[in-house]
């Protein structure tokens, strides 16, 4: 069970509600997305128009599902939510669709596992806001059109080259969520930490900060760590000695890499000799499904410059030498 996890764990969900953003002005961070959001909902407001479709990508935890329940609250809408796996039958999406009133945000997570005939509905209700459906089977099969209120789609991805172009295209709009700097996590870590009634100082904050892999969910996760640990060998306040002392113990060590990055790097190191190495042989050094290095470990390990891709496979940079302690074993190493 991995502690930073950047998906969302049982349990989380309540904690959640208590802390989760619910403005564009509550929204720390992602300057760029939230100026051109804020632009293109004042425009789509002032026309009294739903807002364009919507695609928002980038790594677990980053924010997307909590921009989805923001644009619907800024446009003054409702917003239904579901997610790629689960929409399985056409009929799946077509009961989605037909519920929703004028203007209502539908979000789907994950959108880049909708099964194709599922996705092929949503091409004419994203155009067109018909709804395009064959019910029964055989003989019997009818076809059914109907008219769709305007509604705004918002779609979640982890990347963005997931989606089919056919998909891709059709949305007006496209955010790419990046990672958060120490500064914008320890806001974050202190707006949580004043919600939940729990006395911080910046130090403190920022040591959580430091540690979250840039990632809100984990900061917000390490943030309910270091309260127990706080409240039961503390004074019950936030202090960087207090963090810490109960990331230490968590193992979660100063850059905030667990022990699957470590784990990552160190076989790149010992068994690929730094590498070039392709993923699939990656995962299975590692036990590792494949996607879950793709989305979710190496991009925050690339974007600290402790690994890169290359056309011929992923290699450690020196700097992943050096965070174990260890010398480059070729002065070549980039
Ligand atoms: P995603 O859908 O990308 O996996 P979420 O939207 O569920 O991520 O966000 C994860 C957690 O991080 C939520 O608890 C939310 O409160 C917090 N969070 C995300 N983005 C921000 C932000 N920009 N400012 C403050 N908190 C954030």
């Amino acid at each position: 069970d991995r502690l930073i996890a950047a998906d969302e764990k049982e349990g989380e969900a309540g904690f959640d509600r208590a802390i989760r953003p619910r403005t564009l002005s509550d929204y720390i961070g992602q300057p760029q997305v939230r100026e051109q959001l804020d632009i293109f909902i004042s425009a789509a407001r002032g026309r009294k128009e739903s807002l364009d479709h919507t695609l928002v990508f980038g790594p677990p935890g980053l924010g997307k599902t909590t921009l989805a329940n923001i644009i619907a609250s800024e446009m003054n809408v409702d917003i239904k939510s579901t997610s790629g796996p689960v929409l399985e039958r056409a009929g799946d999406l077509a009961a989605m669709l037909t519920n929703l009133q004028p203007g209502d945000v539908l979000f789907i997570d994950e959108i880049h596992r909708l099964s194709p005939v599922v996705e092929e509905i949503l091409y004419p209700a994203m155009e067109d806001f018909k709804l395009d459906i064959v019910i029964g089977e055989g003989p019997a099969a009818r076809s059914i059109k109907l008219d769709l209120p305007n509604f705004t789609l918002v779609g979640a991805t982890t990347r963005a080259g997931l989606l089919t172009s056919p998909l891709r295209d059709r949305f007006g709009i496209v955010q790419r969520l990046e990672f958060y700097d120490i500064h914008e996590l320890t806001e974050i870590v202190s707006r949580s930490a004043r919600l939940l009634g729990f006395e911080s100082d910046i130090e403190g904050a920022t040591e959580i900060a430091r540690r979250s892999r840039g990632t809100p969910r984990i900061a917000n996760r390490l943030l309910r760590r270091v309260r127990d640990y706080a409240e039961v060998r503390g004074d019950g306040r936030l202090q960087a000695d207090i963090a810490d002392q109960a990331l230490n113990l968590l193992h979660v060590d100063r850059h905030g890499l667990d022990h699957m990055d470590r784990r990552l790097l160190l076989a790149m190191i010992e068994k690929f000799d730094g590498g070039p190495v392709g993923v699939d042989s990656l995962a299975a050094a590692i036990s590792e499904e494949r996607d879950t290095i793709e989305d979710v470990i190496e991009p925050y390990l690339i974007q600290q410059g402790l690994m890169m891709r290359t056309a011929r496979g992923r290699m450690v940079t020196r700097q992943a030498y050096l965070h174990f302690g260890l010398s480059s074993g070729s002065d070549d190493a980039p």
